[in-house]
């Protein structure tokens, strides 16, 4: 049995390196908490199942508009993660079946900011420093 374990240590390097490739999941975590679930089940019926950027109230096949609750400052720039006053609904799909819109965009309005503050983000991290 001795013997056998000393064939293992180069597999064990092997595994390590995979391992510590995986993504980090505390992101993701976050909106699958009940109380993230709850404040926006709440939001949608006090507001009302609406985007409150487009204004979207159903998708394109009659069904009521899927919305995700969304970060204004994104809680990685520092927002608010359960303050109402830090959330807006947005649609999340372009139509029922997925069709881009008359702008490009595929994913609804949620999509759009998600791209947005992303934008933003690098633009501030790359930011050239002042002229002279
Ligand atoms: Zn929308």
């Amino acid at each position: 049995m001795g013997r056998r374990l000393s064939c293992l240590p180069p597999r064990v390097a092997k595994l390590d390196v995979s391992v510590a490739a995986l993504p980090p999941k505390e992101a993701d975590r976050f909106y699958l908490s009940i109380e993230w679930r709850k404040l926006v089940a709440s939001l949608i019926r006090t507001r009302g199942r609406r985007c409150e950027r487009c204004g979207k109230t159903h998708e394109d096949d009659g069904g009521s508009v899927k919305l995700i609750g969304d970060h204004k400052v994104e809680r990685k720039d520092g927002g608010a993660e359960l303050d109402p006053a830090n959330i807006e609904l947005l649609c999340a799909r372009a139509g029922g079946n997925g069709r881009p819109r008359a702008d490009g965009g595929r994913g609804g309005c949620h999509a759009a900011k998600t791209a947005q503050a992303r934008a933003q983000r690098m633009a501030t991290v790359y930011r050239p420093g002042p002229r002279g």
